[in-house]
Parts: C-alpha cells; sequence; structure tokens
C-alpha cells in the first residue's frame, strides 16, 4: 500500500454514508474557497416535495464530523417539518465552519452564496444561528436562491415572532388535549430561553393569564422580562422538576433526556427548541407512558419556515398568520392519532410527514 492511501481499517464508519446521522440525503456538497477561507457544507435531504429550504449555521465546530453530522441532522429535520406543515418544500441546511463573531465577512457570505447558485434552486438558503437578516441581504447580490432578506428588498423579514406564534397555536392545541381546555388563564407556564422567541411566547400566554416562570441564562434579560411582563425568574439548571402545568423549551435541544425526565412535574412539552428529545424513540416513549402531551417541536415551530415560504410563493401576513394558526389543528389531529394508534406524538407526526412525501412520490413516477 502506498503511503498517501489511509488505511480503511482505522476508519470506523464510511466517511459520509456512514454517517450516524445519513438517513438516505440525497446530496452533500462540500465547498472550500482558499480566497475567503470559507469552509462550509450543504446537506440536501430530500426533494421529492419541492426544492430544499432551510437555514444556514455559522458555528465552531470541534471537528469538521460534528459539522457534518450537524447539516445531516438538521437538513433531515427541514424535510419532516415542511413535510408535516403543507409546505411543498423539501429539507435542506449548510453549515459554514467558523466563528460568526470573528470571521464573517461579506466576501465569504457572497462566496457561499456562489455555492448556493451552483445548486440551481435545488437548495434554498435562509438564517439560523450565527446569521442574520443582512448577511442574507449580501447572499442575494449573486443568488436569487435565499429567503429571509430585508422587508425593504422584499423578503418576509424577522421570522420569531411568527414562530413563536405557532408554538403558541400548538401549545394550546395540547392544553386542549390535555386538561380538556385550550384557556391558558391561569396556567403555569416555565420558558427556558427568552430569547427572540421566548420573549414573544411569554407575551402571549402572559396576556392570556398564564402564571409564568422564565429561566435563562442571561440574568440581565430576565429582570428586564421579569418587569416587562410581571414574570417569576428561575435561575439556574435546575428546572425540570418545578410544579408547573407547562414546560415550553425554547432554549437549546436535547434538554429532555436521560438526567431530566424522570423529574418533569409538567403535564405538557410545548416549546420552540429544535431537537427537544435526546432520544426521539426513547424519551417519545417515555413521555408518554408518563401522561405528558409532548407537542412535536418540528410542527409547532413551523412558523418560521410558513413565514420564508411566503417569499417564494408571494403570498402576504394574512396567509401566513392563517397557515400558523393551522398549527393548532394539525397538532390537535396529532394527538387523536397518537392515542388511536398507541404511538407517541413525534412517530404520529413523523408519519403523517413520511406519508405525504411517498404519495408525492408516487404521483411522480406514475
Ligand atoms: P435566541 O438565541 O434569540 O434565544 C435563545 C435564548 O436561550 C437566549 O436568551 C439564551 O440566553 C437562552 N439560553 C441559552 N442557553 C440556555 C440554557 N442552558 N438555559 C436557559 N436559557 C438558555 O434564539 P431564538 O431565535 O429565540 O430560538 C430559540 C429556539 O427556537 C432555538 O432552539 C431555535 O433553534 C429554535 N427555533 C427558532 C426559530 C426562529 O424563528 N427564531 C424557528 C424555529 C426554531
Amino acid at each position: 500500500m502506498t503511503a498517501n492511501i489511509i488505511e480503511t481499517k482505522e476508519l470506523k464508519n464510511d466517511p459520509v454514508f456512514g454517517q450516524i446521522s445519513f438517513d438516505g440525503h440525497e446530496q452533500i456538497v462540500f465547498c472550500n474557497d482558499e480566497d475567503t477561507g470559507l469552509k462550509a457544507i450543504i446537506g440536501i435531504h430530500n426533494t421529492v416535495l419541492g426544492p430544499a429550504l432551510g437555514g444556514t449555521r455559522m458555528w465552531t465546530y470541534e471537528t469538521e464530523w460534528h459539522a457534518l453530522n450537524d447539516v445531516l441532522r438538521l437538513s433531515r429535520g427541514m424535510t419532516y417539518k415542511s413535510a408535516i406543515t403543507g409546505l411543498n418544500l423539501g429539507g435542506g441546511k449548510a453549515v459554514i465552519i467558523g466563528d460568526a463573531k470573528t470571521q464573517k465577512n461579506d466576501d465569504l457570505m457572497r462566496r457561499f452564496g456562489q455555492f448556493v447558485d451552483s445548486l440551481s434552486g435545488k437548495y434554498i438558503t435562509a438564517e439560523d444561528v450565527g446569521m442574520e437578516t443582512r448577511d442574507m441581504d449580501v447572499i442575494r447580490e449573486v443568488t436569487p436562491h435565499v429567503t429571509g432578506i430585508s422587508e425593504s428588498k422584499g423578503g418576509a423579514g424577522n421570522p420569531s415572532p411568527i414562530t413563536a406564534y405557532g408554538v403558541y397555536m400548538g401549545m394550546k392545541a395540547a392544553a386542549k388535549y390535555q386538561f380538556g381546555t385550550d384557556n391558558l388563564d391561569g396556567k403555569k407556564i416555565l420558558v427556558q430561553g427568552v430569547g427572540h422567541v421566548g420573549e414573544t411566547l411569554v407575551k402571549h400566554v402572559t396576556d392570556e393569564g398564564a402564571k409564568v416562570i422564565i429561566n435563562d441564562i442571561n440574568e440581565a434579560r430576565l429582570e428586564e422580562l421579569s418587569k416587562k411582563y410581571g414574570a417569576n425568574v428561575v435561575l439556574g439548571n435546575d428546572i425540570y422538576g418545578l410544579d408547573v402545568d407547562i414546560y415550553a423549551p425554547c432554549a437549546l435541544g436535547a434538554t429532555i433526556n436521560d438526567d431530566t425526565i424522570h423529574q418533569l412535574q409538567a403535564k405538557v412539552v410545548a416549546g420552540a427548541a429544535n431537537n427537544q428529545l435526546a432520544d426521539e424513540i426513547k424519551h417519545g416513549r417515555l413521555l408518554k407512558e408518563k401522561g405528558i402531551a409532548y407537542a412535536p417541536d418540528f410542527l409547532i415551530n413551523a412558523g418560521g419556515i410558513i413565514n420564508v415560504y411566503a417569499e417564494l410563493e408571494g403570498y402576504g401576513k394574512d396567509e401566513i398568520t392563517r397557515k400558523t394558526e393551522n398549527i393548532y389543528n394539525t397538532t390537535l389531529d396529532i394527538f387523536n392519532l397518537s392515542e388511536k394508534e398507541d404511538i407517541t406524538t413525534h412517530r404520529a407526526a413523523f408519519n403523517i410527514a413520511q406519508n405525504r412525501i411517498d404519495t408525492r412520490k408516487k404521483e411522480q413516477n406514475k
């Protein structure tokens, strides 16, 4: 064997198709540009329902494997989010390896935009962690295949208020199923993470008379919002055993895990964070066994994608609101299906989404 050939027995998995998050993805594009220092990966999971739309995340990944796994996992999630929401979109996502605070600049964004453009619309980008509306405006200079641009440039603007409204709808549907009423007046609600989405959610539930407890790592933010909405504050990580009716994870993923699940006192889990269940199958089943109504994250946080989809379809605010309000009906359907078929709500939502994709694929192959 020559020196420049890697000993394959040293590798644990096949480099791409053997990754733990690989799930029949259609295409994975590695983007490299020496002049700007761009290193990015675009993951296209599925385009049966339409072009793969999903945001670009810029993050300082520990290794390139972490970046690859992240883009694989996130792009798959987008497929099911759009499918369950009834949008004619596939699932895609992109990651740029680097520090958004120090390494992001307009040349890098333009170069990334050229890679997006080279896919001729099969992948359409948008904002995610580390990105801002302004970055999308820069990408728009070199490709039309970008959403989430400024309202002044014809875009739909900040998606967070719509995302929060969809989460609120999903939470009300879960309350209807669990408590027999969707009225949140007097309900104790813990909102973990009061950033862009969390704050608007706090506003909606406070307006309805809920007793809100907020938690965040940013203490200044807690102080500000506590004054603004009269919410109670809880500091630190020890929040899962709090005596509340509803837990709304709006910070990070995987907060429902082996350590936290047995502490939960809430009877409903409904929040904005992506990938709330550390293990979709195991923790989904445990929540069901504990009688906790879990509103699937990828269903109830779809307001943001409904908002950017408007840019492609040309519909306005009324239609965005109508589609987002429909999250209420879909969430109730999912609870009923989960009960009827004795499956988790995550599985029920996933099955409906997969069914939609399979049906469309059959029609296309006729
Ligand atoms: P954000 O960054 O504005 O807010 C997140 C908040 O969580 C911040 O205030 C942060 O301080 C806090 N936080 C971080 N770690 C924490 C921890 N360990 N404990 C408590 N608080 C913590 O983000 P956002 O746009 O409000 O999004 C919130 C979540 O919803 C994210 O998981 C995001 O992926 C998801 N999401 C957002 C949108 C959207 O439209 N913004 C759409 C879909 C999903």
